[in-house]
């Protein structure tokens, strides 16, 4: 016997994992890191037509991607047929499972007779007592001999004491018809096997807790604790949908959101440490305590998100920062070969963008030519009144003897003293001729980063669509 805490990771391949699925591997992650335990990764793949690799590669990369790394090797429950077959056999050996001849008809006239007394559908033990194996021919499937009375008890650190009576519960299926195993006794089978101490998973599960603690008993081996954490909500406290947190977690990756702003995001939904809302890795770890995560359902907040996304761009390396922006603008179709250095772009745009979707966005600029200007800067800043001042601006910086920002910052002041307008006047037009639009970093290090050759042709091309203009009115 050993104190060890062991937490397992169960995801079933059939669909991609999403967000909440994500924060239950989380929780279980944070609670073995936070005991000195370990984290095991068990794929539940037994309804193979259901199951498929694209799904199971979302949970492998998605995992990786948040740096949930898992002990031992991955276990695949559809590898362990024989397993489960032989504690079946056990089972049944034991007198704590029989063999089910009833059919459909007979199953449906139960279910109609339940119901008219005003009860739960359920299965009500015709063959519990047969004591007979099948002959040839029969295919009976297994059911478990659920206790008839007594309770069982769950001591949830989350949901508090749970006690539901075993007058509750039917002898649930263990075995297919085809002898093929149902979810309820893979799962027992399987933490036993791994050893798992804490199991915790969604809240979603806790109709089937008592079910497995009583087959826990049926085998002889001591039933782990369980702990259930709530469901997560949309923004307007819904199910989740595609829309919201029910896509894939790796377009959480592929929007550009760093993965410690997501880990840290999801460990908020539904737990707190003081009014903290920064978590390190390192942090979570140390101060993760299962018994205050919230009962109730959290709600999703994508400002909050993004927030906290911002948050890590600002605090993480340009270098780190610039391979992820690489990788987006190359996604793309951005040729980012040439100047300017990526890591002095990243450097800059990480202190004002929310994701390295929108950073990659705000950057093309830099690298290739636009194809044309957001209507609405266009409209409100190439008007004729910018034509001489840009004019000017042109030759101010066609003459710097160097292309830097404190030169390119006191030509333009020049100008705008000499024409006296704001600097702002005269920053906003050439901010729309460089870079399209009517957003980007300050003006003097985007010119500086754009390069002289690449300013000076835009500004051409805005003078004369300002020009154009001037004819045509
Ligand atoms: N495979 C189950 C699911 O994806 C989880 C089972 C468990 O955690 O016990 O919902």
């Amino acid at each position: 016997m050993t104190d060890k805490v062991i937490t397992r990771f169960a995801p079933s391949p059939t669909g991609d994992l999403h967000i909440g699925g994500i924060r239950t591997a989380l929780f279980a992650w944070l609670y073995a890191r936070r005991h000195g335990g370990e984290f095991l990764l068990r794929i539940e793949d037994t309804d193979r037509e259901r199951s498929t690799e694209a799904a199971l590669n979302v949970i492998l990369k998605g995992m990786e991607w948040l740096g949930l790394d898992h002990d031992r090797d991955i276990i695949y429950q559809s590898q362990r047929t024989e397993m489960y077959k032989a504690a079946i056999q056990r089972l049944l050996d034991r007198n704590r499972a029989y063999y089910c001849y009833c059919t459909r008809e007979e199953l449906e006239a139960m279910r109609g007779e339940a119901m008219s007394r005003g009860e739960k559908p359920r299965y009500n033990g015709k063959c519990r007592d047969l004591d007979r194996g099948p002959s040839a021919g029969e295919t009976p499937v297994v059911r478990f001999k659920n206790p008839l009375d007594g309770d069982v008890v769950i001591d949830d650190p989350i949901q508090g004491r749970v006690v539901i009576s075993n007058r509750e519960l039917d002898d649930l299926i263990i075995a297919r018809a085809d002898g093929s195993p149902t979810y309820n006794l893979t799962v027992v089978v399987d933490d036993a096997d791994m050893g798992i101490t804490h199991v915790v998973r969604g809240d979603d599960h806790l109709n089937n807790t008592p079910r497995q603690i009583n087959i826990f008993n049926a085998l002889g081996v001591a039933a782990p604790t369980y702990a259930h954490i709530p469901l997560i909500l949309d923004p307007e406290g819904r199910k989740l949908s595609k829309r919201h947190g029910a896509a894939s977690v790796l377009e959480y990756r592929d929007q550009g959101y760093l993965p410690e702003a997501l880990l840290n995001y999801l460990v908020r939904l539904g737990w707190s440490h003081g009014d903290q809302e920064i978590f390190s890795i390192g942090e979570m770890t140390g101060l993760f305590d299962i018994a205050r995560v919230n009962k109730a359902a959290a709600a999703l907040n994508p400002d909050k998100l993004a927030w906290l996304n911002q948050h890590y761009l600002r605090e993480s390396k340009a270098e780190d920062i610039a391979c992820l922006l690489k990788r987006k603008l190359v996604e793309l179709g951005v040729d980012v070969s040439g100047p300017p250095d990526l890591k002095e772009v990243a450097g800059i745009q990480k202190e004002r963008v929310k994701t390295i979707a929108e950073m990659a966005e705000q950057s093309r600029f830099f690298y290739e030519e636009f194809a044309e200007y957001d209507e609405t800067a266009a409209k409100k800043h190439l008007r004729p009144v910018a034509l001489e001042p840009l004019r000017r601006v042109r030759d101010a910086l066609a003459g710097l003897d160097a292309w830097e920002r404190e030169a390119i910052h006191a030509a333009i002041d020049a100008v705008a003293e000499q024409q006296a307008i704001k600097f702002g006047k005269i920053a906003q037009p050439l901010r729309v001729a460089v870079t399209g639009s009517a957003v980007s970093p300050s003006i003097d290090v985007t010119l500086e980063l754009l390069g002289r050759d690449r300013t000076l042709s835009r500004l051409d091309r805005a003078l004369a669509l300002i020009e154009r203009r001037i004819d045509a009115s």
